[in-house]
């Protein structure tokens, strides 16, 4: 969308409130457009080695699928409170299941814990979160989801490799055409594996020869998962993150990933358990505030970064850690959410980072992603303001530049 565009679209959709606030969708594509461009991408696909009967196979019947489209342009509209997504994400029904999918497949989790060295909560909980334990694997085909993704351009190179890989599992014979479906944006199977991860990480775990992640039979996609958590570096036994309580008078420059000490250091700060008790161990780890400073507080430890490399939003890297935790036996959270303050929209995100440039900290672009810039931009402002710098981008402080900037 261009500048005015948008502008535009936000003085039509100011009055309304935040929630039904919606990323304007034009969508240009259609079933005609997507075959023409699969003649183009039929060379293409030859040329790095799909056979002509595998890309016939394959490519037979795929469909333009607006919904998808509509999926894709709509993502960074995301805005639920990380308090919310919680709730849900590890619900006592979530962790209930949890525990029996413990229970019914303990005899594969040992084998894949033996295997590659990764805690079986982890796995599990993961498990649960991108398929409610293999319920809710996705019934989109996922040749037809990229196809349309790669057709529609505004990530194209990037789906159509992941198309390229996804003819390849096809060729490979691993599934059925009819069989590889998944979410809309070509995730598949249990633990919804992109077609490029799946061709570095997946395995062949109940040796029949398929790398099968899709089938009723999760033991292939489970320990697909534990191979990726090794590979980005899962330390076994090892915390994700714990809960801590900070002392009065905390440095608040002190969070974030940029800051990472030992223990003794944060221990030396005053920086206690949830429950106020002694930190003790020799790891090292940088402090989280998701919610900022009117939330829970965490020290986080390498096996945050590994669960990160799934899925890189914090608040689904602490839904995995903490369902994990608790499926292991664990409590929940401590210290309360901030539940009265309500989440920043995507139009009201674009506008604290257009705020923050205009009073004197960069965000590099507006593009409503809170990210390293912008979280710097927010901490510079509240430090000349006298705020606390937790780098929150709340309601309130949207509010204040809005008094200090009344015209843009
Ligand atoms: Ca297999």
């Amino acid at each position: 969308m261009g500048r005015w565009a948008f502008l535009l679209l936000l003085a039509l959709t100011a009055p309304l409130p935040a929630q039904e606030r919606r990323i304007e969708v034009v969508i240009e594509g259609n079933q005609q457009g997507l075959d023409a461009w699969v003649e183009g991408f039929r060379g293409r696909a030859l040329a790095v080695g799909i056979s002509p009967a595998a890309f016939q196979e394959g490519m037979a019947g795929v469909t333009f699928l607006p919904k998808v489209v509509e999926r894709d342009r709509r993502q960074d509209e995301f805005t639920k409170a990380i308090w919310d997504y919680l709730d849900k994400a590890v619900s006592e029904d979530r962790i209930a299941l949890g525990q029996r999918a413990l229970r019914d497949e303990a005899a594969v989790l040992d084998r894949i814990e033996a295997t590659y060295g990764v805690d079986r909560q982890a796995v599990v909980a993961i498990w649960g979160l991108e398929s409610s334990y293999g319920a809710v694997r996705g019934d989109i085909p996922t040749i037809s989801a990229l196809a349309t993704l790669a057709y529609d351009g505004r990530r194209g190179a990037f789906f159509e490799g992941e198309l390229i890989e996804a003819l390849r599992i096809l060729q490979g014979g691993h599934v059925a055409p009819g069989a590889m479906l998944g979410s809309w944006a070509g995730a598949m199977g249990h633990t919804q594996f992109m077609p490029s991860s799946w061709a570095k990480l997946a395995v062949d775990f109940d040796g029949d020869g398929k790398r099968n992640i899709w089938s009723d039979d999760p033991a292939d996609a489970l320990a697909s998962t534990a191979a990726y958590l090794a590979k980005a570096g899962w330390k076994k036994g090892a915390p994700w993150g714990r809960e801590v309580r900070l002392p009065e008078g905390f440095d608040y420059l002190l969070a974030g990933p940029r800051t990472q000490k030992p223990l003794a250091y944060w221990a030396g700060l005053g920086v206690t358990d949830a429950a106020g008790g002694a930190l003790a161990g020799e790891d090292w780890a940088s402090l989280l505030l998701p919610a900022g400073a009117g939330g829970p507080a965490f020290l986080i430890f390498d096996n945050f970064a590994a669960i990160e490399t799934y899925n890189l939003a914090d608040s689904y890297v602490i839904a995995v850690g903490h369902l994990a935790d608790r499926l292991a036996g664990g409590g929940p959270f401590l210290a309360p959410w901030p539940r009265d303050l309500r989440v920043l929209d995507y139009f009201e995100r674009i506008e604290l980072q257009e705020r923050l440039t205009t009073a004197g900290f960069d965000t590099l672009g507006a593009d409503a992603k809170m990210g390293p810039r912008t979280l710097a931009a927010i901490r510079g402002y509240q430090v000349k303001s006298g705020l606390l710098p937790d780098g929150y981008p709340s309601l309130p402080l949207l509010e204040r530049l809005r008094s200090e900037q009344p015209v843009r």
